[in-house]
């Protein structure tokens, strides 16, 4: 077998380089972390499920003409991907009260909020992903104004897509972060969706009991991750009648 080259190897994913020139190949690990690598676990078949629900989702948004790196999904743990340049930022879409904004403005965990709220975060590990403002952002170059017009509206049509599909099967999208890249084709350069759209990166809660089914439960101890990963992925339609990680 011939070993791919390494082009990024992250906390959840790794990057490789792709079959043709201007992709890469995005596979999907079963390592899970929070608290900047603090807490760090193997959760066999988290990989496969967010690869299938990034992936249901990733075409979804194409459907409604987001653009996204999303090529295709080659296998159970992988995806071919358009090659962007990460914008360097978190942008953080929330719904109902969870997590930071919680402790940071001293409000109750699950309040819903009288609109939706952009935030953004820089991308830097050694920081701890600091919250920035647009003025940051704009001053310091990490993203031009034009594109952060468009990282907005695909954000907010994202929330509004998103919010619908799991109201329809009985989950509150809470929260989720998104991460944005230009995609350089010919002379020109626009921005797309990178990255991907799993419970590693969403609050999803069921509208019923308000079982947390995302990645809360790793990071509160509370158990039975893949279990609910494996849910949101059933309810999303995927492994009809199959399997946990089945491949199809
Ligand atoms: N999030 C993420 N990666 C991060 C930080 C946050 O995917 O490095 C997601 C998180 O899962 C949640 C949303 O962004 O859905 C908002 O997270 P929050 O700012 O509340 O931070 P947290 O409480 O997760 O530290």
């Amino acid at each position: 077998m011939t070993r791919r080259r390494i082009i990024y190897d992250g906390k959840a994913k790794t990057l490789y380089e792709g079959p043709e020139q201007g992709t890469l190949i995005q596979y999907f690990k079963d390592d899970t972390t929070a608290f900047n690598k603090e807490k760090h676990e193997i959760l066999d078949g988290k990989g496969v499920l967010n690869n299938r629900i990034s992936e249901t989702i990733m075409l979804g948004l194409e459907a409604i003409s987001i653009p996204t790196h999303f090529i295709k999904r080659l296998n159970m743990r992988e995806q071919l991907v358009r090659e962007v340049e990460i914008i360097p930022l978190e942008v953080v879409v929330r719904n109902i009260v969870a997590g930071s904004l919680a402790k940071r403005l001293g409000m109750s965990e699950g309040d819903r909020l009288p609109r939706a709220i952009v935030e953004y975060y820089y991308k830097d590990d050694g920081l701890g992903d600091p919250m920035v403002s647009e003025d940051h952002i704009a001053a310091l170059g990490w993203a031009a104004p034009h594109e952060m017009d468009d990282i907005v509206s695909m954000s907010i049509r994202i929330n509004d897509f998103l919010s619908g599909l799991f109201l329809a099967i009985g989950i509150r999208l809470v929260d989720f972060k998104l991460e944005f890249g230009r995609y350089y084709q010919n002379d020109t350069m626009r921005v797309i969706l990178a990255d991907e759209i799993s419970p590693d990166n969403c609050r999803l809660w069921d509208a019923r009991t308000g079982n947390k089914l995302d990645k809360d439960r790793f990071r509160e101890g509370l158990g039975g991750v893949t279990e609910a990963y494996h849910e949101v992925a059933q309810r999303l339609g995927i492994f009809p009648g199959g399997q946990k990680g089945e491949e199809s």
